[in-house]
């Protein structure tokens, strides 16, 4: 079933507009055919019942719902310097259900905050685009980019992923019951021997990946989707 982002009209209606429009009308919907309407963190059963120049507006059916992970995931992700990296990063993490994604600057990732900052707009259109497509109904927050020695271990669980590390992997972890993770994975240099010894001071718990080194993306989507599918009750 196709999904659009939409504006509620009086009680029961919902319109697509816009930019949204253009991919309603590119899909060929017509009227009466079932679709899904993301609005207020739900996503809602709909029908065209018009279809116009600018606009269609659409009756409500039913509501779809609200599904949510039950472990709320931060990845604090180092920028791939190969910086389109970030854009797959961004997609998979709406699909997988990571609440807040922090861009994070290291010695060795991408540096540049100012071009961060103009990716923004970029990254807003590629979650929203996965959100449609993984009928997620909660907007993924995305903060602005933060240095690695600005970071705390704010969660209730705080991890590192260190493929240096020789201890326990993340699959063996017990995560049954947990609510609030921050996940924290590195650049495609790693991390400087300061950098993670730092994180481990202040308390972040080092986790490795079986069996082999991961790129960072690989690492970022693989550790979330541990954590989502293992925490929780
Ligand atoms: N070039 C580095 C590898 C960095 S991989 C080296 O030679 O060591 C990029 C990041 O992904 C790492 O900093 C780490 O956070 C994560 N990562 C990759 N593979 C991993 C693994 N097997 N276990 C835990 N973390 C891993």
């Amino acid at each position: 079933m196709h999904i659009f982002f939409g504006t509620p009209q009086g009680k029961d209606r919902f319109l697509i507009q816009g930019e949204e429009f253009q991919h309603f009308k590119a899909r060929r919907i017509r009227k009466g055919e079932p679709i899904g309407i993301i609005w207020g963190g739900n996503v809602y059963l709909c029908e065209p019942e018009s279809i116009g120049k600018i606009e269609a507006v659409c009756l409500v059916k039913g509501r779809l719902g609200s599904k949510k992970p039950s472990v709320s995931v931060t990845l604090y992700q180092a920028v791939p310097v190969e910086l389109k990296t970030f854009d797959l990063i961004i997609q998979k993490s709406t699909e997988l259900g990571v609440m807040k994604v922090v861009p994070l600057i290291t010695g060795r990732s991408f540096r540049n905050r100012h071009v961060l900052m103009k990716r923004m707009h970029r990254w807003t259109r590629i979650y929203r685009e996965a959100m449609k497509q993984s009928g997620r109904a909660y907007e993924l927050d995305i903060s602005e980019p933060m240095e690695v020695g600005s970071l705390e271990p704010e969660h209730e669980l705080n991890i590192l992923l260190d493929n240096f590390y020789e201890g326990e992997p993340l699959g063996a972890m017990n995560l049954k019951g947990v609510r609030d993770v921050g996940l924290v994975v590195g650049p495609e240099g790693g991390f400087s021997e300061e950098e993670s010894e730092a994180l481990r001071d202040k308390g972040f718990i080092s986790v490795k990946l079986e069996p082999h080194t991961l790129r960072t993306e690989t690492a970022a989507i693989v550790g979330v989707g541990i954590i989502v599918n293992l925490a929780g009750s």
